[in-house]
């Protein structure tokens, strides 16, 4: 054919007719500079234009049709946010469908983590919140570590049925997919991903060769998380990009450390003890005294205690203190959603409290390493 148009992504031979076959490329898109296919197209902006998200009501919604299909749920949680990013109630909308737990981001974890011990807290606790899951695997969008795993999971459990991604946002959902994409297209050159903007459920579809599809959910945002709630430019504090390097102080009963000025945790009442705090590594920590946070927060947050400027804190809501009783013995971390965790590393008890905004999820949970 002569005037035969190539993608200039893949080279491969264009064609507007059928959507699911190669080289497909909108008849529209083709008046777009660089023309290229469908698939090339999204590989390429995938990032960019995937990051959909919806309220609740209407994710819950999406997660009642999953409900009556026979599927196969791949559920992707965030390591530094399990808590936070884990769908409670999953399982009530979508029925007897199994799940599997994809947990991302593990390169943050420190490099000497027992893994094995990992995996056993996320089955564990994904029990306890009555996920029935059928296997846990762990992984890293990011460095492409644990793919093989999950792509061997998913063929394993999906047997001859859709597959459902569903996650929080910035669990790293469109960085796995995009990987998932790359991936599958090195086996099958067949692949395409396509888009179908329909109603307010943005949700992308990607074919697999028996017929069957993969389908991208959109992210669900929750209030209850630090990261819904900051700036952009806060959110690159708090999101670690680099493995955590724990920190820990010695502290005693009536001391209090600041997490820059986006959180606060006072050791009340105890003997001397150690806690290791896990979070990002610009989050600048401070020590103090109890008796004195109050006012340093009131005097010196946005400025000795930051970030935030003291601009972006007045956008966010008021803070409320939790108080936890810490048992003799229990090895516990108290853990705040996005913000990280502190591992209490008591034998001895423990009374503290945690000053975050008004709605952040806190709570107190087995230690995870
Ligand atoms: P989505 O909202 O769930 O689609 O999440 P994104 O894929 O947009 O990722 C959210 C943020 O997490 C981005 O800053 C990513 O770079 C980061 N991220 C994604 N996967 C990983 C991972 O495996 N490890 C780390 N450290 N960061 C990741």
């Amino acid at each position: 054919e002569e005037n035969e148009i190539r993608c200039s992504g893949c080279g491969i031979r264009l064609q507007s007719e059928e959507q699911n076959k190669p080289g497909y490329i909108p008849l529209q898109a083709l008046e777009r500079e660089p023309v290229i296919c469908q698939r090339c197209f999204r590989i390429k902006n995938y990032n960019e234009s995937s990051s959909v998200t919806v309220e609740q009501d209407e994710f819950l919604r999406l997660l009642g049709q999953i409900g009556g299909k026979d599927a196969l749920v791949i559920h992707i949680v965030d390591i530094f946010d399990f808590h936070g990013s884990v769908i409670s109630g999953l399982q009530r909308f979508i029925g007897n469908n199994p799940v599997l737990l994809a947990v991302n981001k593990i390169d943050l974890l420190p490099k000497v983590t027992n893994w094995n011990k990992v995996r056993n807290w996320v089955q564990k606790e994904a029990k306890e919140l009555g996920l029935k899951v059928v296997d846990v695997v762990l992984c890293s969008a990011k460095q492409s570590s644990g793919f093989d795993r999950l792509l061997e999971a998913l063929a394993e459990y999906r047997g001859d049925r859709d597959v459902y991604v569903v996650g929080a946002t910035n669990v790293g959902k469109s960085t796995l997919i995009n990987r998932l994409i790359r991936d599958y297209s090195d086996l099958d050159q067949e692949l395409t991903v396509s888009r179908y903007p329909g109603t307010t459920l943005d949700m992308v579809h990607i074919p697999l060769d028996d017929g069957r599809e993969i389908i991208d959910t959109p992210g669900i945002m929750y209030p209850s998380r630090y990261s819904e709630l900051v700036s952009p430019q806060d959110l690159g504090v708090i999101l670690p990009d680099k493995p955590l390097k724990p920190a820990v102080y010695q502290l005693n009963e009536g001391q209090t450390l600041f997490f820059g000025g986006f959180g606060r945790f006072d050791f009340i009442q105890g003997e001397r003890q150690s806690f290791t705090c896990f979070a990002s590594g610009r989050v600048p920590l401070h020590r103090t005294k109890l008796e004195r946070a109050d006012e340093l927060f009131r005097d010196h947050a946005g400025e000795l205690l930051a970030p935030p400027s003291r601009e972006s804190l007045e956008k966010l809501p008021e803070w409320t203190r939790h108080e936890f009783r810490i048992a003799k013995g229990s090895r516990s971390d108290l853990f705040i959603s996005g913000l990280g965790w502190i591992k209490v590393n008591n034998d001895s008890g423990a009374v503290l409290a945690v000053h975050v905004p008004k709605g952040i999820k806190v709570l107190v949970r087995p230690s995870l390493i």
